[in-house]
């Protein structure tokens, strides 16, 4: 049985007191036997108070990016052993934002994705469509092109470990959330193409989830359909109240 996961992506938001108090409220409301998995990622500089004050709480945490390589000249790049060193678990790889703005591909998405593994962090691995790819009746070939090439090379072991976000470039931000039945119909898209490539096992581990204006009001119905696992959760995960309205509501 696949759990549900709600993570929450920052994204370029919160300074240090900002940061420290929406942690510090979160824990302190959240029961430590949540049935969710809850993962918050707040950015690299406030990483060590997020693991600080979470830790021995239900909450992980996880970065926002990260680059393949171990270390070396790579100026402005985290490692993911560093990211192990100072205790995040999780990470995001390939958010539509990273690739529409810091070029990121499928090829480097592959390589951050199989460095996670190796590295012992969930990678959570964004996929999705933009509007225009969506009317012209492309999206099935285009999130299954992305899945196959983010997943390249992986073991049927690893994939246990992944988590896949579909998030529709359209409904990010944007207010406009899919309807359960779309986000539904691409999840199960996404979880077809894993069976098709790595078998049973890895396919029906694989936690898949939705992400794209959730919000406490949505979370039920998208979190019920079958092929939904969790929400990957932006503007509505910087306040308390709100995130914490997801996690309840969260099936
Ligand atoms: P949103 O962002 O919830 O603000 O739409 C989701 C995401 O980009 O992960």
């Amino acid at each position: 049985m696949r759990k549900t996961i709600i993570a929450g992506n920052w994204k370029m938001n919160h300074l240090g007191s900002d940061a420290k108090a929406t942690i510090t409220g979160l824990v302190s409301r959240i029961p430590q036997n949540v049935k969710s998995e809850v993962v918050i990622a707040p950015v690299f500089p406030y990483l060590p108070m997020a693991v600080e004050f979470t830790k021995g709480t239900p909450v992980h945490v996880a970065a926002q990016n990260m680059h393949w390589e171990e270390s070396g000249a790579y100026t402005g790049e985290v490692s993911p052993a560093m990211l192990v060193d100072i205790g995040v678990t999780h990470v995001i790889i390939g958010h539509s934002e990273r690739r529409t703005y810091f070029n990121e591909t499928d090829e480097t998405v592959n390589k951050k994705a199989d460095a996670a593994l190796k590295h012992g962090l969930i990678p959570i691995i964004c996929c999705g469509e933009t509007l225009e790819q969506r009317e012209r009746g492309i999206m099935q070939s285009w999130i299954e092109g992305q899945i196959e090439k983010a997943l390249k090379g992986l073991t049927a072991a690893a994939m246990t470990k992944v988590v896949i976000a579909y998030e529709p470039i359209w409904a990010i931000g944007t207010g406009k959330t899919a309807t359960s039945a779309q986000a539904q119909e691409v999840c199960a898209i996404i979880r077809k193409k894993i069976l098709a490539l790595y078998g049973s096992v890895a396919a029906d581990s694989v936690s898949v989830l939705y992400g794209g204006s959730v919000k406490g009001k949505n979370v039920a119905e998208l979190t019920g359909s079958p092929d939904i696992d969790g929400g990957l959760v932006g503007g509505a995960s910087l306040k308390v109240d709100d995130f914490m309205a997801i996690i309840e509501n969260a099936v």
